[in-house]
């Protein structure tokens, strides 16, 4: 019988690639619930899923900031049942804390953790009942270690991470398996086109060293370090499946085995030193942080610091 999966934010990027890797199932084992903002947005998805548009793939308007947007897409989806709900609609936010407005910050959690809480709330209820269901959450390396100059968006998947820790236990006694997905950066067009957004500005409430920092020395290195170690959407989107269909799902699950490293210095030192220590020489007091990463990454990944990812393959 087939799965019924729902997944947020489906108009472009890792949700699209989702949607259509799930839909076009050599098995048919799934029925992609594939939902959206805005359904104007449908072409590019509905073009990549081809044939198995109307059969094994439908869309269906949902926007997760929206209490009734919510209500009535889970509503109208048959007798509420959904198998499988994967929580990826999310917003990126850069830049000085001191330029970004409190509104701006607030729309980065209402999207990315009240979203994502606001979507567990409406269909949990029913997995409980069944006892059985799958939720899957799009975390980021950035919901477990902070990174410079994304304070805000990292705090918003912190926050998930929190709530989905705390759940989890819960959701074991009710057989509702709970699994986050926690890739490293991703080439999508979020990313190049907040790069761009980012050279336009002034970032006015900052003062002129941290404009620079920010500017010249972040970005830059950023860029590079998108280039030289990101992932593609189809990629995290093979991760999602293998995480589906394991028999026994992983709560965590990180992508990308680059940055095990960066996440496990945390556990190294429990003073927080090493992580805050490594983070600011690599961005100040190098000139290429892409240079010095690669190498401090290759350098990390000993044995001892090494942590199992999951492979697209
Ligand atoms: P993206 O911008 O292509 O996709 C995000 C999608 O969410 C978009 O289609 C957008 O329209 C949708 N969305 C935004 N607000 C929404 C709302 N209120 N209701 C419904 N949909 C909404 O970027 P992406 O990289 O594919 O991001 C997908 C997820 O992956 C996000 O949660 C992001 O935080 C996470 N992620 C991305 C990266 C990366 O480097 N790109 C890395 C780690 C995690």
């Amino acid at each position: 019988e087939q799965k019924v999966v729902l997944i947020t934010g489906c108009s472009s990027g890792i949700g699209l690639r989702i949607a259509v890797l799930l839909a076009r199932d050599e098995l048919k084992r799934y029925h992609v619930i594939a939902t959206m903002r805005d359904l104007r947005k449908k072409d590019r998805l509905v073009e990549a899923a081809g044939d198995t548009y109307g059969k094994t793939l439908t869309l269906l308007s949902l926007d997760v900031c929206s209490d009734d947007s919510v209500r009535q897409c889970i509503d109208s989806v048959k007798d509420r049942h959904i198998d499988i709900l994967i929580n990826n609609a999310g917003v990126g936010l850069l830049g000085p804390v001191e330029s970004i407005s409190m509104d701006d910050m607030k729309k980065v959690f209402e999207t990315n953790f009240f979203g994502t809480v606001r979507m567990i709330k409406e269909v949990m209820p029913d997995m409980k009942k069944r006892r059985s269901g799958h939720i899957i959450v799009m975390s980021s390396v950035m919901g477990l270690q902070g990174v410079v100059f994304n304070d805000v968006y990292t705090a918003s998947k912190f926050a998930i991470e929190g709530f989905c820790e705390s759940m989890a236990v819960q959701l074991l006694k009710f057989n509702v398996k709970l699994s986050l997905i926690e890739p490293g950066p991703v080439h999508t067009e979020f990313e190049t086109k907040m790069m761009e957004e980012v050279a336009k500005m002034d970032y006015p409430g900052a003062d002129a060293d941290t404009v620079r920092y920010f500017k010249d020395v972040y970005i830059p290195s950023s860029i590079d370090i998108f280039e030289a170690l990101g992932q593609t959407p189809e990629d995290i989107a093979k991760c999602t499946k293998k995480v589906i269909e394991s028999s026994r799902p992983r709560f965590r699950n990180l992508t990308n085995s680059l940055y095990t490293p960066i996440v496990a210095m945390k556990y190294a030192d429990e003073s927080g030193g090493l992580s805050v220590h490594t983070f600011y020489n690599l961005l100040f007091n190098f000139g290429s942080l892409m240079h010095i990463t690669m190498s401090i990454l290759k350098c990390l990944t000993c044995s001892c610091l090494r942590r199992r990812t999951i492979s697209p393959d």
